[in-house]
C-alpha cells in the first residue's frame, strides 16, 4: 500500500496543474491506494496527497476505483445546487453540479494513455464535477 496523507495546504490545491503522461502510473496507484485506505472516500485528487498533475480517482456505484487522467467536462445538462464536503476543506460547501455530463479523459492501459469519452450521471457525474474541480486548482 502507498497511501499518502491527505493534505489540506490551499497554496498547492489551488495551483495550476500539469498534464499527466503515461509516465504516471505510479500516482494512479498512489490515488487508488488513498481512496481505498481513507474511510467515505469517494473522490481524491493528485493535488490532494501534494502531486500537482491532472489526475482523480472516484469509486463506482459498485466500489470499484477509476484514474482519471487530463479530464475535461465537455457537456452538461440539468444543473442543481448541492452541498458537498472535501477531505481537503474543512466546512461543507455550495456548488453547483450537473445530473448529466460528458468527460473526455485519459484512461492509462498496459502502460500507455487511451482517450476516452463517457458520459455520467447522478452521483458518479457529481463526484466526478468534484474531482475536475480539484484537477483545475478550484477548491470552493
Ligand atoms: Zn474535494
Amino acid at each position: 500500500m502507498a497511501a499518502k496523507k491527505i493534505i489540506k495546504d490551499e497554496k498547492i490545491l489551488t495551483q495550476a496543474c500539469e498534464d499527466c503522461t503515461a509516465e504516471d502510473a505510479q500516482l494512479a496507484q498512489d490515488l487508488i491506494d488513498t481512496v481505498a485506505a481513507t474511510e467515505d472516500a469517494a473522490c481524491i485528487a493528485a493535488n490532494q496527497i501534494g502531486v500537482t498533475k491532472r489526475a482523480f480517482c472516484y469509486l463506482d456505484d459498485d466500489d470499484q476505483p477509476h484514474v482519471m487522467f487530463n479530464p475535461v467536462m465537455k457537456r452538461a445538462l440539468a444543473p442543481f445546487k448541492a452541498v458537498e464536503e472535501c477531505f481537503s476543506v474543512d466546512e461543507p460547501h455550495k456548488v453547483t453540479r450537473f445530473q448529466r455530463m460528458m468527460v473526455e479523459y485519459d484512461e492509462l492501459v498496459d502502460g500507455e494513455l487511451v482517450p476516452r469519452k463517457r458520459e455520467f450521471r447522478d452521483w458518479t457525474a457529481q463526484i466526478i464535477q468534484h474531482g475536475i474541480d480539484h484537477t483545475n486548482g478550484k477548491l470552493v
